[in-house]
């Protein structure tokens, strides 16, 4: 389109009409299409002009329902931005425990026990072997190193003390100790 172009009433008129129709079919706004618009905008920056008639022309409007739905029906099928990202707090509360679908009872590792232990008992603050309260890091430590499923296995530990303990006991790293390094 040679520059200073202007589209007819008429003309704008059949272009709207087949842009609501191509995305009524599918047609845009599609990964593709985006890739495309993409692709065609490279080294075709908008000019600081058309960013000016484009916000001056977006001004005051107001999106209606209609727009927002069919927005929101565009969105559908195209792949969420968190996709595949881990984030602890997408799954509802109770989503844990027994009813998660990767629940493995009492075979849980080391490391998932602790998690499971600070769900439940929250993160310990004060260390019941040095009786201190001003340590950094506070553990639950499993004190018969089982690693069962029950809360009244777990003390709370700073973190020298826990090792300690750990060594004193069957001379045993923890499963946390070994991953960290
Ligand atoms: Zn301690």
């Amino acid at each position: 389109m040679p520059k200073g172009y202007k589209h007819t009433a008429e003309t704008k008129k059949l272009i709207s009409q087949k842009v609501k129709r191509a995305v009524r079919e599918g047609k845009i706004f599609t990964e593709e299409y985006r890739k495309k618009m993409s692709e065609l905008k490279k080294g075709h920056p908008t000019s600081e002009e058309t960013k000016r008639k484009i916000s001056l022309a977006n001004k005051g409007k107001k999106r209606t329902a209609e727009q927002n739905r069919a927005s929101s029906e565009r969105m559908k099928g195209s792949i969420p931005w968190n996709k595949g990202k881990k984030c602890p707090w997408a799954k509802p509360p109770h989503y844990w425990g027994e009813k998660h679908p990767m629940w493995k009872g009492d075979d849980a590792s080391p490391e998932a026990m602790h998690h499971w232990v600070i769900k439940r008992k929250g993160t310990p603050s004060k260390c019941e072997h040095c009786g201190r309260t001003d340590k950094k890091r506070y553990e639950w430590a499993n004190i018969d190193h089982k690693y069962r499923r029950r809360l009244e296995d777990y003390i709370r530990l700073c973190t020298s003390c826990h090792r300690k303990y750990d060594i004193e006991n069957n001379n045993y790293i923890s499963g946390l100790n070994k991953i960290n390094n």
